[in-house]
């Protein structure tokens, strides 16, 4: 067992399932796009400064107050130009940190402040994936990326917004999501939203059992139809230890198990938000060796400072995991896109197995 490098995570093929657009530009690029549309509300004009504004803000170990940070990376994004350009960069940073596959996602009705139709939204942010997409091609790095449309849990527009993602299906979305306070919020509370996406055979995935325990994870699964579970920590809660350190799975746990249910794991996200106490702490350690079908994801780059080159070396370290361990993860979250089937085996089979080859036999 030998922990990788940075040198090594940063060359090995990487997956990313859960990644939020407004989470994830870049500074310099909020600064600018205030310039232009006289936004004038940001707390600093310097790059530096403002990224460690966001951080700083985030990390106060609660969702609610992680979640204020947005308020400006939403402001910003108010017309097609800032959306695409976002859009573009997001697929042009992830491509350079070696990421082959990404899933990115946003709620349309965040962004229609200045009178942008919710197609619209859709269309900008779809067409900057497939600039950065191509501006990565062209400096000789190969990204897929698929959009993810989100609704906020808190308000009232899911059916809306889940016909919105439906409409757009073979242009570029892949998914229907909800995002927002969990607490309160309970996923059955857009039960016709998801309802229609089961109906339309669509793909749903759910943020669940991040700042809210097992009940919302079990409404996701077992009334919303979720394929995959943002987050899903709080699955935690129903796994009980023996006093010999065996552990015992509850029903619900015992289900994510066998059924092989995603959890879209972020690891750095849960510690600024508190939903784990530390990374050391973070449940997705128990969650690997008990063989949960885990991914690792940064949700949001900016707010919480962070790469999947990082978290991989966060997590690497924090729980001794070697390149056999994230081939296993990147595997797994492969296998759990919403990509179509014969595309996610060909990136496994021609990019993700042999990258992963290749690394392993030049480390030995
Ligand atoms: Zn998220």
């Amino acid at each position: 067992m030998t922990i990788p490098t940075r040198v090594q995570i940063k060359a090995a093929p990487k997956v990313l399932l859960h990644d939020h657009l407004d989470g994830g530009m870049r500074p310099q690029t909020v600064i600018e796009l205030a310039e232009q549309q006289g936004y004038t509300n940001l707390p600093t004009t310097d790059p530096g400064e403002l990224a460690k504004w966001f951080t700083r803000g985030a990390d106060r170990r609660n969702l609610e107050l992680y979640l204020k940070t947005f308020a400006h990376t939403v402001g910003v994004t108010q017309t097609a130009g800032a959306l695409a350009r976002a859009a573009a960069e997001a697929a042009e940073d992830l491509a350079e940190d070696g990421v082959v596959y990404a899933e990115i996602r946003f709620a349309p009705e965040l962004h229609t402040g200045q009178g942008l139709a919710l197609d619209d939204v859709v269309d900008a942010v779809v067409g900057g994936f497939e600039t950065g997409t191509a501006n990565a091609a062209a400096a000789g790095r190969r990204i897929t990326v698929g959009a993810l449309v989100t609704a906020m849990r808190t308000a009232a527009r899911s059916h809306e917004i889940a016909e919105l993602a439906i409409r757009h299906r073979d242009h570029g979305v892949v998914g229907f999501d909800i995002a927002g306070a969990e607490a309160g919020f309970p996923p059955s509370r857009h039960l016709d939203a998801f309802q229609l996406a089961m109906r339309e055979n669509f793909h749903i995935t759910i943020h669940a059992g991040e700042a809210f325990g097992l009940p919302s994870i079990h409404e996701a699964l077992q009334y919303c139809g979720a394929e995959r579970l943002g987050h899903g920590v709080r699955i935690v809660d129903d796994i009980s230890f023996d006093p010999d350190g065996q552990p015992t799975l509850g029903r619900l746990a015992a289900y994510v198990l066998d059924r092989r249910i995603p959890l879209e794991m972020c690891p750095t996200s849960n510690v600024n938000t508190g939903a784990s106490e530390s990374y050391e702490a973070h449940p997705i350690r128990l969650l690997r060796d008990l063989k949960f079908r885990v991914t690792v994801n940064t949700d949001n780059r900016l707010m919480s400072d962070v790469t999947m080159t990082e978290e991989f070396v966060k997590s690497c370290n924090a729980f001794d995991w070697d390149l056999a361990d994230m081939r296993w993860l990147t595997i797994n979250a492969m296998k759990s896109a919403f990509w179509p089937f014969a595309e996610r085996l060909a990136l496994i089979d021609d990019i993700i197995k042999p990258g992963y080859a290749e690394l392993i036999s030049e480390a030995n």
